[in-house]
């Protein structure tokens, strides 16, 4: 398989060479040259093949010969490590729990995918390959917690002091080992301009490996197709296929459910549900994208103003807004309407959601129309977001066995002052 740069001005590479880059050389994103089409047995008879089996069929034709077949499969085995369920919650709404994994979020699973994949390309260099990330929270934790222990990679994740969550902390800063968590006594604007310059320093590249493991990386963005066939695969009756709702943010994870569909998943409709950052659903309504800053929200994760991976789903419908209409309905929902669904959905079913999944399904019963059924994506498990959802549920949100060992642990954080030369210094120390 060959990638492309959506901007045009760099040669297309192989696998290997788009997951070590990360971003091509112009800036574009890339996307794959072709998108391979798997045949209607293998959806008809999806319940009868093994979870291992689907991941491989789904990215062994992505993923070319940069690997060997045993360690495709290896690594979409410690991908799918933990269970990815779905939730009948009411006749008409499902809920695909995608936050069992680690850092209790979604974003696992391209992580570890990612992480494993570089693992084994950094095999070859002669030099181990550094992961620098800033992270407001989520995305330090993932990245951490997947690159942990993989022979060959050093991560390095800064992080605003004091506005990350005693959690999120230690998801970043307990592991230790080859995970180097930096506190910066910053804001988290001033952590990703100091990552950003470091990108942009052309002598540092020229001296080390140095790669992003942002969620526009290709070996992030396609495992996020795995969940998509498992949940196809647990669905039943299959006759009446569900809408499937989305919490939104940079697209990358609704993205590439439009993109398995193209290999024939049969999930007709999509919900793209957003928060008060409405950059997609007001394109979809006036074809024109509004120029606002982002806007802090309950759901932050979902917080973005230009949603990065959105080029990628008009490529692949030709840029053809009537067309991508046809597929996606795109929603808002704001924080009080938030707030009453996470109340709502708990007091008539006992479930609780965060506020993320509660934007999408709210987002989802602003569109079901008579007939459907729904499933919503959730994206992250509601302890991490303890005070919301205790106010509106009333109820203290047990942590989770993983989460209360780990609020044991000592931080292992080193503070690096906000400068750039510190940063570079550090770096250079690590190879
Ligand atoms: C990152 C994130 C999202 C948004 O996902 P995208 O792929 O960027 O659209 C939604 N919910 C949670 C909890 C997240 O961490």
């Amino acid at each position: 398989m060959r990638y492309y740069s959506l901007n045009g001005k760099a040669p297309a590479v192989g696998f290997r060479e788009a997951v070590v880059q990360g971003q091509a050389p112009d800036r574009g994103l890339y996307f794959p040259g072709s998108i391979p089409v798997l045949p209607a047995t293998f959806w008809n008879r999806i319940s009868t093949i093994d979870d291992e089996e689907i991941g491989w069929r789904v990215l062994a034709p992505y993923v070319g010969d940069a690997l060997p077949e045993a360690e495709l499969r290896r690594i979409v085995r410690e991908t799918l490590s933990f269970p990815l369920p779905i939730v009948r919650v009411t006749d008409r709404m499902s809920v695909l729990e995608l936050f069992h994994g680690p850092t209790l979020a979604f974003k696992d699973i391209g992580a570890r995918f990612l992480s494993r994949c570089l693992g084994y390309f950094a095999r070859d260099l002669e030099q181990r390959v550094v992961v620098l990330v800033a992270t407001s929270g989520d995305t330090g934790g993932a990245v951490a917690n997947s690159f942990y222990g993989v022979p060959g990679t050093e991560v390095v994740v800064l992080y605003p002091s004091g506005k990350v969550s005693p959690v999120q902390e230690r998801q970043i800063a307990a592991l230790g080992g080859n995970v180097h968590a930096l506190e910066v006594a910053a804001d988290f604007d001033t952590c990703q301009a100091l990552v950003k310059q470091a990108f942009a320093d052309a002598e540092l590249r020229e001296r080390i490996y140095l790669t992003s493991a942002n969620s526009i990386n290709v070996a992030r963005w396609l495992p996020q197709q795995l969940y998509y066939a498992l949940a196809w695969k647990q669905w039943a009756p299959k006759e009446t296929p569900p809408v499937v709702s989305v919490p939104s943010g940079n697209f990358g994870n609704i993205g590439a459910g439009l993109l398995l569909q193209r290999s024939g998943l049969p999930l007709p409709h999509f919900v793209a549900a957003c928060n008060a950052n409405d950059a997609v659903p007001a394109f979809l309504e006036t074809g024109q994208f509004p120029r606002r800053a982002a806007q802090a929200t309950l759901s932050n994760a979902m917080d973005i103003a230009d949603p990065s991976n959105f080029i990628r789903i008009q490529e692949l419908f030709g840029n053809d807004r009537n067309a991508l209409r046809q597929v996606l309905r795109a929603t808002r929902t704001g924080d009080a309407a938030t707030r009453a669904t996470i109340r709502q959905v708990y007091e008539e079913q006992h479930y609780v959601l965060d506020p993320h999944t509660a934007v999408a399904w709210q987002g989802l019963e602003q569109v079901l129309r008579p007939g459907e059924r729904g499933l919503v994506l959730s994206t992250a498990h509601p302890v991490k977001f303890p005070q919301v959802v205790s106010e509106e549920t009333g109820a203290a949100v047990p942590y989770p066995a993983s989460v209360k060992g780990l609020l044991d642990q000592p931080l292992r954080q080193a503070a690096l002052p906000a400068s750039y030369d510190a940063l570079r210094s550090l770096l250079l120390q690590l190879c």
